[in-house]
């Protein structure tokens, strides 16, 4: 019946090692961390697990670490540790104003930054901010450790670069000193809210030209996508409104939206450029750039 929860085995490993063993063996299995996404998957009936791998209860993977030039965010972090965390506020502006946007706070009490990664929706509010960052993930199994830059993460819509043996560990997070960074988010309505278009920037100044420039999107492809072709523009030009007006209106390049319940697909890809701009904007005064009259 619709909504009603399915019957699966129920598992609760208390360690990561007792974890990666644990679905080495199992056949079929999803694994809930948070549950935000993963309950009302199962209710609805996209999953139909024989088991489900509760590792909510492994502390190891709970933890906002600065080491200096990178951050570390271990996967099972709830999105509300995040929003109060005083390093992501410092170092990490465009994550912070993406996740205090993200659902409501008893959502940001419940969710985590790895649940909202590898569930891999669209419209992932975690994805371009990361991608800003040139974060990676660490994937871990019982055959050892990798990483995987976020930016090869997202194959699709629910599909991800990790194996069925992978649990998503740590994200890992460099920051640049004097680059500034922002992110703004477009709903249906100002809070508690999908995406119906993300942007979150980076940006660098060197000699009032371009130094670095990012620039990454979501709910506008199948999957949280980078716009190079922008950036490609911008990076070495000089920093003026024509400049950042003509490189906004590329991103339309990397993006292919769809009509759906939230918006248009035309409306989206005017968004993305609107967006683009201001988030431009914002990013170049948080690197101390500010562009006459603005
Ligand atoms: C009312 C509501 C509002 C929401 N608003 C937003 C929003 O504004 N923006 C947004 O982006 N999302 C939103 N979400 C979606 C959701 O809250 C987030 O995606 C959240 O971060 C998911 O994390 P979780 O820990 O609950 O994941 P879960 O539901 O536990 O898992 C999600 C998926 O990831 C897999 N998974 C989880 N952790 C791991 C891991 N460590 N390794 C491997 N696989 C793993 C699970 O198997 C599952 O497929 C909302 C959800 C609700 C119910």
């Amino acid at each position: 019946m619709f909504y009603r929860m399915p019957e699966f085995n129920y598992f609760r490993p208390r360690s990561l090692k007792e974890a990666t063993d644990l679905i080495t063996r199992l056949e079929d299995f999803k694994i809930l961390a948070g549950g935000t996404d993963l309950l009302i998957d199962l209710r609805i009936g996209r999953y139909r697990p024989k088991n489900v791998v509760d590792i909510s209860g492994i502390k190891e993977l709970s933890y906002i670490v600065d080491e200096g030039g990178i951050i570390r965010i271990g996967a099972l972090t709830k999105l509300q540790d995040i929003v109060e965390s005083p390093v992501v506020r410092g170092k990490l502006l465009a994550l912070a104003e993406a996740v205090e946007q993200m659902g409501s706070w008893q959502v940001r009490c419940m969710g985590t930054v790895g649940g909202n990664l590898c569930n891999a929706s669209p419209a992932a509010d975690t994805a371009p901010p990361l991608m800003v960052y040139e974060a990676r993930v660490k994937a871990v199994s019982t055959r050892g450790e990798r990483e995987i830059p976020i930016t090869k993460f997202f194959k699709g819509p629910r599909e991800t670069e990790l194996m069925r043996d992978e649990i998503l560990t740590e994200v890992i997070i460099p920051y640049i000193d004097g680059a500034g960074t922002a992110t703004l988010k477009l709903g249906r309505r100002n809070a508690f809210t999908l995406s119906v278009v993300a942007v979150s920037t980076l940006a660098k100044v060197s000699n009032g030209r371009f130094e670095d420039v990012r620039i990454a999107l979501n709910a506008v492809a199948p999957r949280p996508v980078r716009a190079v072709r922008a950036e490609e523009f911008l990076r070495g030009r000089e920093v003026c409104m024509e400049v950042i007006d003509e490189g906004s209106k590329l991103v339309v390049k990397d993006i292919s939206p769809v009509s759906d319940v939230r918006a248009t697909a035309e409306y989206r890809r005017d968004m993305s450029v609107v967006l683009t701009h201001d988030a431009l904007l914002k990013s170049l005064r948080r690197a101390g750039f500010a562009i006459g009259g603005e």
